[in-house]
């Protein structure tokens, strides 16, 4: 089985993608967590920022994605920027429910998607892209104590119209998320 340095800092990353790739790839931690500057305007250059950081210190072949909740009336905020909204407010507890009041503020459209790209980083010559979406909309409340960051407020697009958010769906969420 092909294995990969797994580019992340981020624990809830990194137990998705070990169970996401069970079957097919062998998803190794890296030995340490890099600062990788995230200063892509997009989440391609961003999940190529953080592969190459990767391989290029360990030399091995390495998967680092970059993500974010992209909510469609409010473009000027989330989007890439997602893991630095409102930095003030230290917890995503918090940051879900600044998001909702923002949101009330502007009466509008609650239409949201998460996105993910995947950057296999083999070497300089081989580097593979993969994206995916899950749409959905912005909930009233959180809820759910499963997965993590913007997971309470985020109502997938599903067949069952029972409001239920991602983090009240951690199986649904394995089989369908962005990532
Ligand atoms: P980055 O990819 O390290 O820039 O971080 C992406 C940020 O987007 C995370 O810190 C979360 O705030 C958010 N995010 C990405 N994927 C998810 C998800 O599956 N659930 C909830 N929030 C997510």
């Amino acid at each position: 089985m092909k294995s990969f340095l797994l580019g992340t800092g981020n624990a809830h990353k990194a137990e998705e993608f070990k169970e996401l790739f069970l079957d097919s790839l062998l998803i190794n931690p890296a030995p340490s967590t890099l600062e990788v500057d995230e200063s892509g305007k997009t989440f391609i250059e961003n999940a190529l920022l953080k592969a190459k950081a990767y391989f290029d210190t360990y030399k091995v072949a390495s998967l680092a994605d970059d993500s974010g909740l992209v909510v469609e009336a409010l473009p000027e905020i989330l989007g890439v920027q997602s893991a630095r909204f409102a930095p003030e407010l230290p917890s995503y507890t918090d940051k879900c429910k600044k998001l909702i009041e923002m949101l009330n503020l502007t009466q509008k459209e609650r239409k949201a998607y998460f996105v993910c790209v995947l950057c296999f980083y083999l070497s300089p010559d081989e580097i593979y892209f993969f994206e995916g979406r899950v749409q959905g909309e912005i909930g009233q409340e959180l809820k759910g104590e499963k997965g993590f960051g913007y997971d309470p407020i985020f109502i997938p697009e599903r067949k069952e119209k029972d409001g239920k958010s991602l983090a009240e769906l951690p199986e649904w969420k394995n089989e369908f998320s962005h990532r």
